[in-house]
């Protein structure tokens, strides 16, 4: 399935609640789910209870769209969960906290998960010294996240250089001075913010 392009408050009415892809907008009395969680679509929201498979697709794709990764992509985190040790919902939520274009904007280094995907796509951050452009990849715990010294003089980071920003989680040390962070150890699932209760999404995949 490819990336949704409609307007992204939909997504956030569809799951009934804030899944912040709007940047600061999300942070203010503008965004629409504050004032109303009506489902969209013309006709009013089933009264009927929603079956187990229903409740597990909902966690499902609230959980894909709050890291905003295509459906593929999420499946084979989810594989890549399932055989490593552990708690298959934490070391999923592990994997997807981990995304570059998350930990950017962990960092305050992008408003919102998409405008992070895009500074990375575009070329200004590099992972322990090298310039990486792939949103997706995992860094792990040790590597340093920086904004690229040609992009550093950007309006963007500018506006964000000495700025402590909205405050970074606990696996993650942030230098507002120096543009840049590292990632200090895996997150625990209490660092996580994920809206989702993990374990139904586990089960959406063992079914
Ligand atoms: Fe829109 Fe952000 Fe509010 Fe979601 S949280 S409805 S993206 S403003």
């Amino acid at each position: 399935m490819g990336r949704y392009h409609g307007a992204v408050c939909r997504l956030c009415r569809r799951e009934g609640m804030k899944l912040y892809l709007k940047g600061e907008k999300c942070y203010t009395d503008k965004c629409p789910v504050a004032k109303d969680t009506t489902p969209p679509g013309m006709h009013p929201p089933s009264r009927r209870k929603p079956s187990d498979f229903a409740v597990r697709l909902r966690e499902k794709q609230r959980l894909r769209r709050f890291y905003g990764t295509y459906e593929g992509q999420f499946k084979r985190y989810f594989q890549v969960a399932s055989r490593a040790k552990g708690v298959t919902g934490t070391r999923l939520l592990q994997l997807l906290e981990c995304r570059l274009d998350n930990v950017v904007y962990r960092l305050g280094l992008g408003s919102s998960r998409k405008e992070a995907r895009q500074i990375v796509a575009h070329g200004h951050i590099t992972v322990d010294g090298r310039r990486l452009t792939v949103p997706s990849a995992i860094v792990r715990p040790g590597a340093t996240i920086a904004v690229a010294e040609g992009s550093r003089n950007l309006p963007h980071f500018k506006a964000l250089a000495g700025n402590p920003g909205r405050g970074v989680p606990a696996w993650l040390e942030y230098r507002p001075d120096a543009l840049s962070g590292r990632v200090l150890t895996l997150p625990a699932r209490e660092d996580i913010d994920a809206p989702v209760h993990e374990q139904l999404v586990v089960e959406y995949y063992s079914r």
